[in-house]
């Protein structure tokens, strides 16, 4: 008999998982998402000024991974946007990561100059240090310095983000964006980076654009009442067992859109404002594709907790406590036969796009013979 799977959530890791199912086993799928639109939060559209606009904030596709790399350019050819952020620190305009260039930006050249050849004699050129591990130095000068960044670059941006301080979310968070001891300016230095040039929602369409699947949208996981032989749920894995450990907790953002009749707002695409302001960073998202319009678009994002029913989960919180939390729902998820769970929902994992694709085609390769 036919195995009809069903795929609760239309972005990146139900698509791809969809795709491989109907594509290399030619089996059924449904997919389910509960929003009005496929590509989850790696949602976009272009307005009404043809500007591309990333709904849920800036997403910048970048991978190291071969495989990743060759199964989503099936499904779209990518720009050379190689992603850089500018971060006003006390007035000054610079870059992140704090890297050799961010520090002549903020210090006059003569101490600039001591620190860099005390970081070079410490640590390798071009190596990545975790601000945590960052913190821990012997030298007054390199004290200064680790203190200097901490405050200006993570506390009070991390602050705004988490509603915790850098030492109470998981370092793994920080080291995102570490200290660079390099002149590189790029936020990523994976072998590959871009954006697809029709949006990531027209690759996302592309990959589910297959005979074997059919999406259902604004509709929920509950109100699906047909026999599966197997599930794939994208969703909240403490939503699908109905919260009965406790709730696992996220972080939140919201933005505010404003259009402006000129033709741009700031130089790039992200101004992060570590230390300023209660918004975290600025997008502008025409820089992406380079879109030509007399307007601009700019989205002011700011962070809360997530609260069901009021806005979406956008993070993982990684923690003691979480981790904890997330292995009882992993252990009770062991047990139900025929039932997976992926994506940064499913797996309470910090997933990049390239993560989460690569996730779900491990899965795929993992059930092969089931
Ligand atoms: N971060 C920071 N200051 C910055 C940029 C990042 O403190 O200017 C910290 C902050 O805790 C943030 C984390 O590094 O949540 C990861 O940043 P990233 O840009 O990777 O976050 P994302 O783009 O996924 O929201």
């Amino acid at each position: 008999m036919e195995c009809v799977n069903l795929i609760v959530g239309a972005g990146v890791s139900g698509a791809t998982l969809a795709r491989k199912l109907a594509e290399e086993k030619n089996q059924k799928i449904i997919v389910i998402d509960s929003k009005s639109h496929i590509g989850g939060n790696c949602y976009d559209y272009r307005d009404k000024n043809g500007i591309m606009i990333h709904q849920y904030g800036s997403h910048i596709f970048h991978t190291s991974d071969e495989k990743v790399w060759s199964f989503v350019r099936r499904f779209t050819d990518f720009n050379q946007y190689m992603h850089k952020v500018i971060a006003i620190i006390d007035g000054v305009e610079t870059t992140i990561p704090f890297n050799f260039n961010t520090l002549y930006d903020v210090f006059p050249t003569t101490l600039a100059k001591r620190l860099e050849e005390k970081l070079l004699a410490k640590f390798a050129y071009n190596k990545k240090v975790p601000i945590l591990e960052f913190q821990k130095q012997d030298d007054e000068d390199l004290k200064f310095l680790a203190n200097y960044v901490y405050e200006k670059v993570f506390l009070h941006y991390t602050t705004k983000q988490w509603g915790v301080s850098p030492n109470e979310v998981a370092g793994a968070v920080t080291a995102r964006v570490p200290v660079y001891l390099s002149k590189d300016n790029r936020y990523f230095q994976d072998k590959y980076q871009g954006i697809p040039l029709e949006g990531y929602t027209r690759m996302v369409e592309n990959m589910l654009n297959h005979p074997n699947i059919e999406v259902r949208l604004n509709t929920d996981y509950k109100t699906v009442k047909e026999h599966f032989d197997r599930i794939f749920y994208t969703g909240a894995i403490d939503e699908f067992f109905n919260y009965e450990f406790g709730q696992l907790p996220y972080r939140s953002v919201y933005f505010k859109f404003e259009e402006y009749d000129r033709e741009f707002y700031q130089k790039n695409s992200v101004v992060n404002y570590p230390c300023n302001y209660d918004f975290t960073r600025i997008h502008e998202y025409k820089h992406y594709l380079q879109d030509k319009s007399a307007k601009t678009v700019i989205a002011k994002e700011y962070s809360e907790f997530f609260e069901l029913g009021k806005n979406e989960r956008y993070y993982p919180i990684p923690n003691e406590e979480t981790e904890k939390l997330y292995a009882r729902y992993y252990e009770k998820a062991q047990t139900l036969p025929n039932v997976y769970f992926l994506g940064r929902l499913g797996d309470y994992k910090y997933y990049d796009m390239d993560k989460a694709i690569k996730r779900a085609l491990e899965l795929f390769e993992s059930i092969q013979g089931e």
